[in-house]
């Protein structure tokens, strides 16, 4: 007998498991297109040299390890609330604009959403069809009751579902969190024009909803930290309180140093106090203190104009290789007359592009080429590569026959 006799075995985490599959695959041609991380065209890691830079002030010998404030290191959330929000420093200094160090993206939309259902008595929350599949997971075990969803892909015309998106959101319940890509929309690839942006402001206004924006991939999209912002930053023209998470997993490529931030944006100077002691409750019963390494990195860059000048460089030389990418499989796929359209690929953005494959073509490509893709369809662009683009390429004709 044991006390954890009665526990059932979850299913694993899509993504994670194919990584180790993948790993244990000794196909010479195998291809990984499945985790959401960075890979140059030779087909490894990067280790952004800014990031190594940047490292190396940090680790200079004159820190010690004590604690952090629970809230986190301030030089760092202030400077990514800005880089989300612009010019916001009078709004820091007044206190209605603050941010929460968190553990990368996934801490900060998971002590957000636990603050929403605590303080402002949340019960439901909507995610675009499909989203990252952590949103569901995140928000139910922060103690949401209702999930629900917009619709956002139209797998028939492989675009934004805009007015099915719209339909939804106009029939959400009042109180209801709203989660939004800020941009480069996972798996999708596909973000809102300005004008519909508009008209989604124009919808949680009028039904009382409140955004959560989920930023991970600012600068994946076009390469320009600003455009790749202005959803956020229309939102916050409109006067609306929000929450944004930010990641700096990809954009830094510290996907293991979790380092992420919380913005709140408030109205009125008189709740910041309340709401900033209740967060700081909320982080000291899940996990106490933030960590230091990748905080301080991001810091130190964000800081300094020279560092992120050469880190905004390097943003678009990586967004280049992926649009560059992008072309090439369209122009490989419509070369090889491949069965169906393949605009979509060039019309989607950031990091990801939902191909349309179905989950029984996945399977085939991977039993028969080794090339590894989420059931979905969904690939990491950044996974192809000059040496790997023809066979993937191919492959997927083959498939289609
Ligand atoms: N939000 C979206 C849409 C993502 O795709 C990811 C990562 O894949 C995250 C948030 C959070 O990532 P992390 O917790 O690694 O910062």
């Amino acid at each position: 007998m044991s006390i954890f006799s009665d526990v059932e075995e979850a299913q694993p985490i899509e993504v994670f498991h194919l990584v180790k599959v993948f790993n244990e695959d000794d196909d010479p041609s195998k291809v990984n297109l499945t985790i959401g991380a960075y890979r140059t065209d030779e087909g490894k890691p990067y280790y952004i040299p800014v990031v190594k830079k940047a490292e190396s002030v940090v680790l200079d010998g004159t820190l010690n390890h004590e604690y952090l404030p629970i809230l986190g290191l301030e030089s760092f959330t202030k400077a990514a609330s800005q880089l989300l929000l612009g010019d916001i420093t009078q709004r820091q200094e007044e206190g209605t604009i603050f941010g929460v160090q968190s553990i990368s993206g996934s801490g900060a939309l998971r002590v957000g959403a636990e603050f929403l259902v605590k303080h402002l008595k949340c019960t439901t929350f909507y995610y675009s069809i499909p989203t990252w599949e952590n949103h569901h997971l995140i928000f139910m075990t922060s103690g949401f009751q209702n999930a629900k969803t917009y619709r956002y892909w139209n797998e028939e015309t492989r675009s934004l579902d805009f007015d099915g998106f719209c339909e939804d959101l106009s029939n959400a319940p009042e109180n209801a969190v709203i989660i939004l890509h800020g941009c480069a929309h996972n798996p999708t690839g596909l973000d809102p024009t300005e004008d519909q942006w508009k008209k989604i402001a124009e919808i949680i206004k009028e039904h009382k909803l409140i955004p959560f924006f989920d930023n991970a991939y600012q600068g994946f999209a076009s390469g320009d930290l600003e455009k790749d912002a202005w959803s956020v930053r229309y939102f916050l023209s409109q006067g609306f309180e929000f929450l944004c998470s930010q990641s700096f997993a990809k954009n830094y490529g510290l996907y293991n140093e979790r380092a992420g931030n919380l913005t709140f944006v408030l109205n009125s100077v008189e709740n910041v106090k309340a709401v900033k002691s209740q967060v700081t409750m909320i982080v000291r019963g899940m996990y106490s203190n933030p960590p230091n390494h990748g905080a301080r990195t991001v810091s130190t860059i964000l800081n300094n104009d020279v560092l992120k000048n050469e880190w905004m460089n390097t943003l678009k030389l990586m967004t280049d290789r992926i649009k560059a990418m992008r072309k090439s499989l369209r122009e490989n796929l419509e070369n090889l007359g491949t069965i169906g359209t393949w605009n979509h690929i060039t019309d989607q953005t950031g990091m990801f592009s939902y191909t349309g494959l179905s989950a029984s073509h996945v399977e085939y490509l991977r039993s028969k080429y080794h090339i590894y893709m989420l059931r979905s369809g969904r690939i990491n662009i950044c996974g192809l590569n000059t040496n790997n683009i023809n066979y993937v390429a191919e492959a997927i004709t083959d498939t289609l026959l």
